[in-house]
């Protein structure tokens, strides 16, 4: 392609609303143009780079023995009412209604409507399916942000696995695990696999492809012996035990004014220091309140919270209602007498005594508060947030945390979306059976920002070698020299007839002009032919990973061009 004829509408500056640096530097650079909150074009450059992204995560599902299909985004409403993910999924979802005030609803995810399909599938011989598409998909984000990070309208590869035990399942999901991991390497990008939560998704085993970044909107918890590697969502870290001595009686105390954890400590060091205290938090899980008890120094992971409850929202009670329900004001709120409410335990305090927590009368608190004993525990579950710096559960290496970007997702389903959507097969018995699910996402547009992330400097994109719009940029100083044109133009073609794709600047501008796009828009591998070089039979090679220069002598550019070429994908994909 020549520059001259393209539309590559480069940009000195980036949106005055982008922090993101792959929303800037894709704006920047012409790969992208918004057209409202969370929607975007994709342009040419933009465009290149996405179908290359999506060649590469179609040939590794199909790799997997992925048969790709493609299903309406345009979904009845009824649907979702049926597996219940209508009000799971909440404002998420996008709704409208056709002429006829049909209720409709525009797709977040497909699990649903693949139920249906595998309906048809009647017998175990039918077993295992992997099916998946690649379309586009809608969610009603409430702040979309980031340029392609957080959108309302993007494509993702989604893919279910179809089996008829646990161990297909788990063959199945072991076959997308690998399959990610070499989508990513090949992406050029550095994710890491993490366990994670499966939130409203539903489902057991469950793993997410984490790309580190500050723009990242995860928490990721590693450990510095182990690969022991967890969404704060979902980790876990390993606390040193604590001594409560000999377990005393309940008995009421006065704390006037003492309405925190903290000021509860410093007048009663011996009786309610932090770690001898119980944090009582009230919640509304979707519409039931919930009382979720952590010792005084540790923090609630809502996650966790809803998880627990299996609930899809979850929300801190208000003041009055706190009051409706325990009759006191926060701080001095507690489990100790309280009936027909859930209870939920964080592990931590499972088997603690001498603890002190508030008594549900203002200014009023329990010592000597032994948790089996004196509350009514509906279960003792992680609510836990993990902090940094804490030890590992498996090794008692040191956790640290860092931001990361999802970008890539693969989970147990289980059985049901079959079950709901009638998805049964016999096996060789006759017996039937619900067909077991597993799902596997990736976010194509988000993966383009994640790759754009990890790999830029100051002047502007680095893509890898695999997703580059185009492999080898020719910048042509002096474009007004007929030699100069005449030998960029010989090798313009002698690349093109190779099948690299290769674009040129022609444009009749100045060299600092050519080189500030060309960083910008980070082609992997820029040569420079101007008249000098020309003269001496040399072109210089600038690879845009690290700008280091070489020269290639005139004769033999185009081949040796190719074996760079095809030396730096083999590496990519070996
Ligand atoms: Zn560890």
């Amino acid at each position: 392609m020549r520059w001259t004829e393209a539309h590559i509408p480069t940009l000195r500056d980036a949106p005055a609303d982008a922090e993101a640096i792959s929303h800037k530097l894709l704006v920047r650079g012409g790969f992208i143009r918004q057209l409202s909150a969370g929607s975007y074009s994709m342009l040419p450059l933009g465009q290149r780079v996405r179908l290359k992204v999506i060649d590469i995560v179609r040939k590794e599902i199909d790799a997997i023995g992925g048969q790709e299909m493609i299903l309406p985004t345009l979904h009845p409403a009824e649907i979702w009412e049926r597996s219940g993910r209508d009000g799971l999924m909440g404002e998420n979802l996008f709704r409208l209604q056709d002429r006829k005030d049909g209720d409709l609803v525009l797709g977040m995810t497909e699990e649903e409507i693949f139920g249906m399909l595998a309906s048809e599938l009647s017998s175990y011989r039918d077993l295992p399916q992997i099916w998946y598409q690649i379309h586009t998909k809608f969610r009603d984000e409430p702040r979309p942000k980031s340029g392609l990070l957080r959108v309302r309208e993007f494509t993702m590869k989604d893919s279910y696995t179809l089996d008829i035990d646990s161990s297909g399942l788990d063959a199945g999901f072991v076959k997308h695990h690998e399959a990610y991991k070499r989508i990513f390497k090949r992406l050029g990008m550095s994710a890491v696999d993490v366990q994670a939560s499966s939130g409203a998704m539903g489902g057991t085993e469950s793993i997410e492809f984490i790309q580190r970044s500050d723009a990242g909107e995860d928490w990721i918890v590693t450990c510095d012996k182990c690969d022991y590697r967890a969404n704060l969502e979902k980790a876990t870290s390993a606390l040193e035990p604590l001594d409560d001595g000999e377990p005393a009686d309940l008995e009421r105390f006065a704390t006037p004014g003492l309405r925190t954890i903290k000021a509860l400590a410093e007048a009663h060091p011996d009786i309610a220091g932090a770690e001898k205290s119980i944090k009582t938090l009230v919640y509304f899980a979707d519409d039931e309140p919930v009382l979720a008890l952590l010792r005084g120094d540790h923090d609630l992971q809502e996650q966790k919270l809803l998880d627990a409850t299996a609930a899809s929202e979850a929300r801190p009670a208000k003041v009055e209602e706190i009051r409706e329900l325990l009759g006191a004001d926060p701080g001095s709120l507690g489990g100790v007498g309280v009936e027909g409410m859930t209870v939920l335990v964080d592990l931590a305090l499972e088997g603690r005594h001498n603890l002190a927590t508030g008594a549900n009368e203002d200014d009023w608190h329990y010592k000597g508060v032994n948790i089996a004993r004196d509350m009514t525990v509906t279960a003792y579950v992680d609510l836990r947030e993990v902090k940094n710096g804490e030890s590992c559960s498996v090794d008692g290496g040191t956790l640290e945390m860092w931001k990361g970007i999802e970008v890539g997702h693969i989970f147990k389903l289980g059985t049901m979306y079959s079950e709901e959507f009638g998805a049964y097969v016999q096996d060789p018995d006759g017996s039937s059976h619900p067909i077991i699910m597993g799902s596997y996402g990736i976010g194509i547009e988000r993966g383009m920002a994640a790759i754009v992330e990890a790999s830029h400097d100051e002047n502007g994109i680095v893509w890898p070698l695999s997703v580059a719009p185009y492999e080898v940029l020719i910048t042509v100083v002096r474009s007004d020299d007929s030699e100069t044109l005449a030998a960029a133009e010989r090798l313009y073609d002698g690349l093109r007839s190779l099948g690299v794709d290769t674009l040129i600047d022609d444009r009749v501008e100045r060299p600092g002009v050519k080189f500030a796009d060309a960083e910008l828009i980070g082609i992997p591998f820029r040569v420079t032919v101007g008249p000098r070089g020309v003269e001496s039979g040399m072109f210089e090679l600038t690879v845009r990973d690290g700008m280091h220069k070489e020269e290639l002598a005139l004769e033999s550019a185009a081949i040796s061009m190719k074996s760079k070429l095809d030396e730096a994908l083999e590496i990519i994909s070996g």
